[in-house]
């Protein structure tokens, strides 16, 4: 802190030794001011970041955290497509930081081949190793038989939509495990996101449901989504929109884009269904 400032400019335009003092004290003063404000004009106008989420300080969900990371028996395996490191929002650091680092693996890369991961490959042929994956093969995760011991290999993987679905597709190892899938009614949390249908769940999401079933620990998946919660309503405070999913959006034609061959397909086989019910 700068000292106050005093300054005498005493009488008879003639400096005496003393005024020369004061104007000494004054010059320093003011100099101490300057740099006073320099110093801090660079924290006014930088944009802090959190360097453990690499949030701006102001929207850091680090606070929403665990206080220490959640004790689980499953070994839970990220398969993380490359270009999810560059978005600045993302929920598998949420997981990451949440979980023991010894029960959470991140293995990044789009292609997986047997001759250059033979760790992950021994985990996929284990009969405990179960993945995330939606589909007709995919039993329901909680008619998996689970007791006290149960130690499972959970595989998730991380990236848009069309990235998982291309890493599922590429990846023959990522065929082996047993697919299960979830049924879990409340819409996804990641509110600031637009998820492909009401029932789609963020990497986090859909790992928080899946441990908390493998765990036998509800209250795992409203500890887990603390911080996504949290990134949702500081975005929504500075601008970000709710989106809808996009399902929502199409059948309540809010949908601008074109139509994704996916959904025209799905609408032609239930207008099919529909006229062979009525034959
Ligand atoms: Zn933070």
């Amino acid at each position: 802190m700068a000292a106050p400032i005093n300054v005498n400019t005493g009488s008879g335009g003639q400096n005496t030794e003393n005024e020369d003092s004061d104007l000494c004290d004054f010059l320093f003063t003011l100099s101490d001011l300057a740099e006073e404000t320099m110093t801090q004009l660079p924290v006014l106008i930088r944009r802090d970041e959190c360097k453990a989420c690499t949030r701006p300080i102001r929207v850091c969900w680090c606070p929403y955290l665990p206080p220490k990371p959640i004790d689980i028996k499953t070994n839970v395996y990220i398969l993380q497509h490359p270009y999810e490191l560059s978005r600045c929002l993302r929920t598998a650091p949420m997981l990451v930081r949440s979980l023991p680092s010894e029960k959470c693996h991140v293995i990044q890369g789009k292609k997986f081949p047997r001759s250059r991961h033979p760790d992950l490959l021994e985990v996929m042929e284990s009969p405990k190793t179960i993945m995330l994956s939606p589909g007709p093969d995919a039993i329901d995760i909680e008619t998996l038989p689970l007791t006290d011991i149960t130690e499972y290999n959970l595989i998730l993987i991380d990236g848009t939509w069309a990235q998982a679905k291309g890493i599922y597709y590429q990846n023959p190892i990522l065929k082996i495990p047993q697919k299960v899938q979830i049924n879990y009614s409340s819409k996804s949390k990641y509110i600031i996101r637009t998820q492909p249908n009401d029932s789609s769940l963020s990497t986090l999401e859909s790992a928080a449901v899946a441990l908390s079933i493998l765990e036998n620990k509800p209250d795992i998946i409203d500890i887990l989504t603390k911080p996504l919660v949290a990134l949702c309503n500081f975005q929504l405070q500075h601008g970000a929109t709710s989106h809808q999913s996009k399902e929502y959006r199409i059948k309540n034609g809010l949908w601008t884009k074109k139509l994704p061959k996916s959904w025209l397909k799905k609408q032609e086989n239930a207008e099919n269904s529909k006229t062979n019910d009525a034959v």
